[in-house]
């Protein structure tokens, strides 16, 4: 392993080579994998293979930084991060074009936005202490609430918003006092790579540190003695794997993991108005959003109509290289994901239902690209109705009564996100309230705020993050009680 001098970067930072960002150095690995472009399915850029024992060396440093971190005021803590906001501004174009050659996702419409929200989330965040709550006071009894950093937090993303997962979990938990490793996805290592190495210019040494390299990564993170909390944002298949190996030390454990989020549009709505709403609800992202539309109940009196509008707006939206500026959608982003997703297609074709769009994926074109598809009015036990599809296949399912949606909206063991579209708002907000999920947006999708906490029910997740809900899980709640 081999320190690199600062000066002698590349000249542009966002060419290779990449490094491990580690106790405030750079490191290379003796070993890098592969980082595919997935609209060319072509290998573009290799990423350092980080080793056990370079993972070690970042949690030993970051245990280190925590003494003189948290000890900082909260106002010098805020002036680090607003520094290392304004450092990420500086690289704001290349930040997003990195993300767009990684993770496929086009330019201007999404990569470009992703970068600026984690920037200014970052301020946003820093600009809000958590403060010290008096319980009690009498004249003899002071009992206060006062929220210490945990310590040592061990983040993992996953490979759908590398950058504003990652930064999501950066910005509380630096700014509450501890300090952090990220392990970002094998599938998408780079951005993060940049963002760390951004970082060891602005923060003291060990404060955040990235580590890149293969899942084994992250058992050793989570089964780590040093790390007190795992914020962990993926699969609920890899979140259940987390949650088991942070019960050996009682670690303190967010879970963001998938969801199977319906959109009920009830038979009041002006469909043809929210048909964009729903539409890039469903696909933006090429349909891998956590929080994405992945089931569209709509009612029977104007099926017919909302699916033939819904096609023809799909028709319109061009597929292909995120570079391309007349593209909107781009590839899925890596070929398990491909191969998944082409899994559903094949289930939905061998079980006789009804595609209206898409549905043939052009083998023969370079990349990993899914063209939209439609599938009308699927039944309910349908693989496409009941697990999460993580791409732009989009399910169109009829209902009658409105209690019936609720139920089958209800009927999944996800809980993440949902929404309800209707003219009158007092009765789809009703309904809203009936969904048993963590987030529902009435009328409106995908408005995200810090104050809003943003977290799953059931296997979608436990606890959550924004919101001083979210903040507060990134230290341990304090009580002191004084006798004067
Ligand atoms: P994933 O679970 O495969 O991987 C996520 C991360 O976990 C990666 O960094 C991976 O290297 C790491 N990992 C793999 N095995 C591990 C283990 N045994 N222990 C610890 N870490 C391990 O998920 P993905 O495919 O990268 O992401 C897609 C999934 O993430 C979807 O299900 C999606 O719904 C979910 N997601 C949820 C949210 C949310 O906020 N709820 C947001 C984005 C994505």
């Amino acid at each position: 392993m081999s320190s690199v001098n600062k000066s002698t970067q590349p000249a542009t930072l966002f060419d290779g080579p990449y490094y491990l960002s580690i106790a405030g150095k750079l490191l290379a690995s003796k070993d890098s994998f592969d980082v595919v472009n997935p609209a060319t399915g072509k290998v573009f850029a290799k990423a350092p293979s980080g080793t056990a024992g370079q993972l070690e060396e970042a949690i030993t440093a970051a245990k280190t930084a925590f003494k003189a971190w948290s000890a900082l005021k909260y106002e010098e803590r805020q002036q680090y991060l607003n520094a290392y906001a304004d450092e990420l501004e500086k690289h704001r174009d290349q930040l997003a074009r990195l993300l767009t050659e990684e993770q496929g996702k086009p330019l201007t419409t999404m990569a470009e936005p992703e970068v600026d929200q984690s920037i200014s989330w970052i301020r946003q965040i820093a600009a809000r202490p958590i403060p010290v709550e008096i319980l009690e006071e009498t004249d003899d009894h002071l009992v206060e609430l006062h929220h210490t950093p945990l310590g040592v937090v061990g983040a993992i993303t996953p490979w759908n918003f590398p950058v504003l997962l990652a930064l999501w979990k950066v910005a509380p938990a630096l700014i509450a006092g501890n300090t952090m490793v990220i392990k970002p996805s094998p599938f998408t290592p780079l951005s993060t790579l940049r963002f760390g190495q951004i970082a060891q210019s602005v923060l003291p040494a060990g404060v955040l540190s990235v580590v890149s390299g293969g899942n084994e990564l992250g058992p050793q993170l989570t089964g780590h003695p040093d790390i007190a909390k795992i914020s962990f944002t993926g699969s609920t298949e890899t979140g259940k794997h987390v949650l088991r190996s942070a019960a050996g030390t009682i670690k303190r454990v967010t879970l963001e993991l998938g969801g199977n989020d319906a959109a009920i549009v009830l038979p009041d709505a002006d469909y043809r108005s929210i048909i964009p709403q729903l539409f890039w609800g469903a696909i933006g992202n090429s349909g891998q959003w956590c929080v994405g539309i992945k089931r569209l109940y709509v009612h029977r009196s104007f099926h017919r109509e909302f699916v033939e509008a819904f096609v023809d707006y799909a028709k319109q939206q061009k597929l292909g290289d995120g570079f391309d500026p007349t593209v909107a959608i781009g590839p899925v982003q890596n070929k398990m994901q491909f191969d998944k997703v082409k899994s559903f297609l094949d289930d939905i074709k061998a079980n006789g239902q009804k595609i209206v769009l898409g549905g043939d994926i052009d083998e023969s074109r370079p990349g990993y690209f899914i063209p939209v598809t439609v599938v009308d009015n699927p039944s309910e036990n349908a693989r496409i109705v009941q697990e999460e599809q993580f791409g732009p296949i989009v399910p169109i399912i009829v209902y009658d009564d409105v209690e019936d949606a609720i139920e089958r909206t209800n009927n999944s063991p996800f809980g993440l996100g949902g929404s309800v579209w209707g003219r009158d708002t007092k009765a789809a907000v009703a309904v809203a309230y009936r969904l048993e999920t963590g987030m529902v947006w009435v009328n409106e999708i995908h408005t995200l705020g810090v104050d809003f906490p943003f977290g799953g029910h059931k296997q979608s997740g436990l606890g959550t993050e924004h919101g001083n809900e979210g903040r507060q899980l990134f230290t341990n709640p304090k009580t002191v009680l004084i006798r004067k």
